[in-house]
């Protein structure tokens, strides 16, 4: 909330602080332009739908979805007014990229690595596993060239990306047996989208493409046996602890993905430019608010995970993590070579993470491991 007020206040006041500085601008006048934000009895109304990949209201993706809207119709004094719609209500969660594409809905909510089979590739602006964190990944995507480079992926299919939510480093997932070594890997059949479910095939898994709306079934019937998620907060909203007793880390395949807000072009170019420049502003917002909305609430849910539920906490097995780090650099390089584009993203992601792991052995990492 606090986040949201902020951001509000820039923008609504963008045009009235240099009040202060120039009397003549308080003064009445017909003919005075409007104050930025303010609506006049013409301003257009634009009414648009967000479909997203999430079920309504998830906490963490799917209220930052819905906070996203609620920050834009209050920056916009209602003008850009949003209508956020669950996995399912419109079109389902994996059809969300193709609807905002043919302008079935004018925005979407996901993730990007769910167009795997679209664009191989995509699943780079979301997380590579072993890859760069969320503070890594947000240096990339806005200093180093990444989001210039995603907009360019997309600008064919008509749509705009924007990063849009990040949950963090993961938990490994929920496994309804021990895993000991990487022969408990072979034939598991597991919930695990983007590169990391490439990963698991090469080292022996079976991975298995469900949304989020759908792995508590899957789990508890048995369709999978594992499935990763996200964290605590999230995990334990969708009740994974009660149908998997073993929750594994490290987060080896997720360390630090980010969520995409999609935006069909010809509705977003048919936007004045204080609408855009409100989009950009709370994406922005809302890509930091999911990341400290998971950091704060990650902690209380796990312990209610462990001393209420009596989950088991444990760590993936020195083996099982080594074959993973191997097969993980074949899988993202191979990815690369779908397209000069494909190559051109993965030589940016791959010289900005080389330069962002030298620099923050000597400062991040260094200082998690002396705290
Ligand atoms: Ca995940």
């Amino acid at each position: 909330m606090k986040t949201f007020l902020f951001v509000g206040l820039l923008l609504t006041c963008a045009g009235c602080g240099s009040s202060d500085k120039n009397p003549a601008a308080s003064e009445p006048s017909a003919t005075a332009p409007t104050a930025v934000g303010a609506p006049t009895a013409a301003a257009k109304i634009y009414r648009w739908k967000m479909i997203t990949t999430w079920p309504k209201n998830l906490p963490g993706p799917g209220t930052g979805a819905e906070r996203l809207a609620e920050m834009l119709r209050k920056m916009s004094n209602g003008r850009l007014d949003i209508k956020v719609y669950g996995a399912g209500e419109l079109v389902g969660a994996f059809e969300v990229f193709d609807a905002v594409a043919e302008g079935s809905a004018e925005m979407g909510h996901g993730a990007a690595y769910y167009w795997r089979g679209k664009l191989p590739i995509a699943a780079m602006f979301t997380t590579v596993p072993f890859g760069m964190t969320a503070q890594e990944m947000n240096g990339w995507l806005r200093y180093g060239g990444g989001m210039e480079l995603w907009r360019e992926l997309y600008a064919p299919f008509d749509l705009v990306p924007l990063a849009a939510g990040n949950t963090g480093a993961q938990m490994a997932g929920w496994f309804n047996k021990e895993i000991n070594s990487l022969a408990d890997i072979q034939g598991l059949k597991m919930r695990i989208p983007g590169l990391g479910g490439e990963v698991l095939a090469r080292a022996g898994g079976v991975p298995v493409a469900v949304p989020g709306g759908e792995v508590f079934t899957a789990l508890q019937t048995g369709v999978i046996d594992a499935t990763e998620w996200v964290g605590p907060y999230n995990d334990l909203a969708l009740g994974l602890h009660t149908a998997a007793k073993y929750y594994y880390y490290p987060p080896w395949h997720e360390p630090g993905p980010t969520l995409e807000a999609l935006v069909n072009k010809t509705a977003y170019d048919a936007l004045p430019n204080d609408l855009r420049a409100m989009i950009e502003v709370a994406a922005q917002a809302v890509n930091d608010d999911v990341l400290s909305d998971f950091t704060a609430h990650n902690i209380a849910a796990l312990e209610t995970l462990v001393e209420e539920y009596g989950v088991e906490v444990r760590a993936l097995p020195a083996d099982v993590l080594a074959k993973f780090k191997s097969v993980s650099l074949e899988v993202v390089e191979e990815a690369a070579g779908e397209s000069e584009l494909a190559r051109r993203i993965y030589d940016s992601y791959m010289t900005f993470y080389a330069g962002v792991k030298r620099y923050h052995r000597l400062t991040e990492q260094a200082y998690l491991e002396i705290r």
